[in-house]
């Protein structure tokens, strides 16, 4: 029989669709519709499966699916034997504590004999033994933020990306206890067969990311300023460099990643490039 590799993916909420895309963006094609539980791919031995994002750590363990992906938070707080893969660069998030705005904060001593609503006790006992507070810790399954406000808890832990829930609830984050993004996990106990589909998976994967890490850039310079030019453009192995029709020019073609990307534009300006187009990458391959 034919090898098939199971992934978890969540069934709906914050990480369902980037995990969908990037498997999309891998060249997998597969059909998600109808709120299906299961479903396989059409070009690649994969056969999904679509559950609470609570659930995929577990499921992993067990061997019920071979991979998944998941929130470094999720996989924290359930705490299983798992092997991470990779980190997947996106739901990319923080566990932070947060108190009413009203209070006053100093440092996280002044947690210490308070009430904490939390959805994730586990990350959160070990970062209160971690800097010997006591605080009782009330485990809630979902919106945690309104808990000050009912009287339920004083403090909250839980999961800030820009702030926004907290403000409007009437509350400031004060510590930041944990960082979390997206990861594809594995089981530790993977046939060959199932581990070289991993890689392949995984290879394209990396080549998704580098991808979109970067950014095929293409300049005109004259030939004077060419060195300069390429000392500032090293691209994978080094840029090429083709004569323009008009003598004493050329064009110069290469990559540049995303972090550099306008600090590297100002300084091609500065010695004399032109005509700079910048050109995404779909997929790239070291
Ligand atoms: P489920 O019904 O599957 O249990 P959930 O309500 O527990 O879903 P979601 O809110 O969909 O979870 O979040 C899933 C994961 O996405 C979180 O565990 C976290 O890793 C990440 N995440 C949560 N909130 C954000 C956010 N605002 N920005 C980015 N990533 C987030
Ligand atoms: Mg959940």
């Amino acid at each position: 029989m034919n090898t098939i590799l199971r992934i978890a993916i969540q069934k709906s909420g914050r990480l369902s669709e980037s995990s969908l895309n990037l498997i999309k963006e891998c060249g997998i094609r597969f059909s998600n519709g109808g709120g299906k539980l299961k479903s396989s791919s059409t070009n690649f031995p994969l056969e999904f499966l679509f559950l609470r994002d609570d659930d995929i750590p577990g499921y992993v363990e067990d061997g019920v699916a071979d991979i998944g992906i998941v929130g470094e938070n999720e996989m924290a707080e359930k705490n299983k034997d798992i092997e991470v893969v990779k980190k997947l660069g996106f739901s990319k998030c923080r566990l932070s504590l947060a108190i009413p705005k009203s209070d006053d904060y100093n440092d996280i001593q002044d947690l210490d004999g308070k009430s904490i609503a939390t959805s994730y006790p586990n990350i959160l006992k070990s970062y209160l033994a971690k800097n010997n507070i006591q605080a009782e810790i009330h485990e809630i399954s979902g919106s945690v933020e309104i808990a000050p406000g009912i009287g339920l808890a004083e403090a909250i832990c839980d999961i800030v990306s820009s702030g926004s829930t907290l403000l409007s609830n009437g509350l400031k984050e004060v510590e930041t206890i944990f960082k979390s993004e997206a990861v594809l996990i594995a089981n530790k106990t993977l046939t060959r067969e199932k581990q070289e589909l991993v890689n392949q998976l995984t290879f394209r994967m990396d080549a998704v990311q580098t991808g979109k890490n970067n950014k095929y850039i293409l300049l005109n310079a004259p030939n004077d300023k060419l060195e300069e030019i390429i000392k500032l453009l090293p691209g994978m192995k080094s840029p090429t460099v083709l004569p323009l029709a008009r003598s004493g020019w050329s064009s110069i073609h290469s990559v540049i990643t995303e972090d550099e990307f306008w600090e590297r534009i100002q300084n091609l300006r500065e010695v004399g490039a032109q005509g700079i187009l910048i050109v995404p990458i779909e997929k790239m391959i070291l």
